[in-house]
């Protein structure tokens, strides 16, 4: 490990942490009890604590290349992603779950490229993602697009979750739509009756300010 993350582990021993003892303190004698599962993709420049402003304890997160969701076929395999769901559901009774796009996204390119060499596992892991591609010439306009597309695909494979479909239709749990565009600082949200992304209303008076109480300063 470089010495750059070193001291950076010793800036958040030191620094952050002394500031939020209690609240990590608080979170361990209670236990968590998050109220999002949130699904994005392994992107480095996606960083959803940063974008949601949330702190430790309130998102249950699951990454993985392409924020992709298996369907649900009770194989009980070695799935992840799929045991992240369960345990989110059924043990923290999470009350949303995002499902979080991104632009620029490698999984969502490579569906317009040959395929990996060497890279068995990654090609049949985007078999996942194949349904979303568009079958047009590859452009930056059909990239978005795909983005999109490839969200609103992995929230009907998580309707094909029983957990998930039966305390969705009893209004106990609520899937919401992200792509965030990395290059503009924000995100669009599914919005389901239009069918379309749109961007959020946040107020601006948010504008400028520290996106969390945690943040490291
Ligand atoms: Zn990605």
């Amino acid at each position: 490990m470089s010495d750059e993350f070193v001291a950076r582990l010793r800036r958040f021993q030191t620094r952050y942490f002394p500031r939020y003892r209690r609240e990590y303190q608080r979170l361990v004698a209670e236990g968590q009890h998050p109220r999002t599962l949130f699904i994005g993709c392994s992107d480095s420049r996606v960083v959803p604590y940063l974008l949601t402003g949330a702190g430790p304890g309130e998102l249950f997160v699951v990454r993985n290349v392409g924020n992709l969701i298996p369907p649900w076929d009770a194989s009980h395999g070695y799935h992840g992603t799929v045991a992240a769901i369960e345990f989110a559901v059924l043990r923290l009774g999470v009350h949303d779950i995002v499902v979080c796009g991104h632009s620029h996204c490698g999984a969502v390119a490579a569906l317009y490229e040959d395929p990996i060499a060497g890279a068995p596992h990654m090609n049949r892991w985007l078999d996942l993602a194949r349904d979303a591609a568009l079958p047009v010439t590859v452009s930056e306009d059909a990239l978005r697009r795909t983005e999109q597309r490839l969200v609103v695909l992995q929230l009907e494979r998580l309707m094909g979750y029983p957990m998930v479909a039966a305390r969705v239709e009893k209004g106990e749990l609520f899937l919401h739509g992200w792509h965030y565009l990395i290059e503009e600082g924000r995100v669009l949200v599914l919005d389901v009756e239009r069918g379309e992304f749109a961007p959020t209303d946040i107020a601006p008076k948010d504008a400028g300010e520290a996106p969390s109480v945690y943040q490291l300063q």
